[in-house]
């Protein structure tokens, strides 16, 4: 009665911008919602989906200026499994202990989840990228070891670090026992763009899996 706006409950942070589809071209509504993270300050999620054509966007952006940033954790149990993680379109997530790299690629999304959460994605790009390399023996064998390594971890079972890396400090990885840093500016200028999974040198991996198989395109050991 009072107000003619429709949108309700939690209408405080939100509000709506009007777009064209970069698909279809159709009008596109995109929903911006404000949020506060506690220990990392204000955010604002950015979602659209078209109802003409199905394009789908999702964003998280901080509205902070941030310098780039690296978190590294030690994940060694449950209470690190459930720890926060803020992983927006521009993070790199790093499991050395694995020899694997997500990097922003055409079909990254942001998200915020937990290091479980974290651990479950790699796994499901693991999973996908081993089934590109099922004609490929030993790659395949080692993508399916991978996937083994990452259910251990899932279940706390197998200790490993994750990283996290981002050239616009638009990633965290929340905890107390994080390690985090402001990255250089040519550590920043490094990162990838591109998404690359997994480096398999099926040649050596039978030999020496844990020696061979390195983080791609790393520049600290
Ligand atoms: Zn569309």
């Amino acid at each position: 009665m009072s107000t003619d706006n429709d949108s309700g409950n939690e209408s405080r942070d939100s509000f709506e911008t009007r777009t064209s589809c970069p698909l279809c071209h159709e009008e596109l509504v995109v929903k911006w919602q404000g949020d506060e993270i506690p220990y990392f300050g204000e955010v604002m999620y950015i979602t659209t989906s078209c109802s003409n054509c199905g394009f789908r966007f999702a964003d998280t952006m901080i509205m902070t200026q941030k310098d780039p940033v690296r978190f590294e954790l030690m994940v060694e149990g449950l209470e690190d499994l459930n720890a926060r993680v803020i992983r927006s379109t521009s993070g790199t997530i790093r499991i050395p202990d694995l020899g694997i790299d997500v990097e922003p690629g055409s079909v990254s999304e942001s998200y915020i989840t937990n290091i479980e959460g974290i651990l479950e994605r790699v796994r499901s790009v693991v999973v996908t990228a081993t089934e590109w390399v099922k004609d490929e023996p030993e790659a395949h064998e080692r993508g399916l070891e991978l996937q083994g390594m990452l259910e251990k971890a899932i279940q706390g079972e197998l200790p490993l670090k994750v990283i996290i890396e981002d050239p616009l400090g638009n990633s965290a990885i929340i905890s107390e026992k994080v390690i985090s840093r402001t990255l250089s500016a040519e550590e920043a200028a490094n990162l990838h763009s591109g998404m690359i999974v997994f480096d398999v040198d099926s040649s050596e991996l039978e030999m020496d899996s844990s020696e061979k198989v390195q983080p791609i395109g790393n520049d600290y050991k």
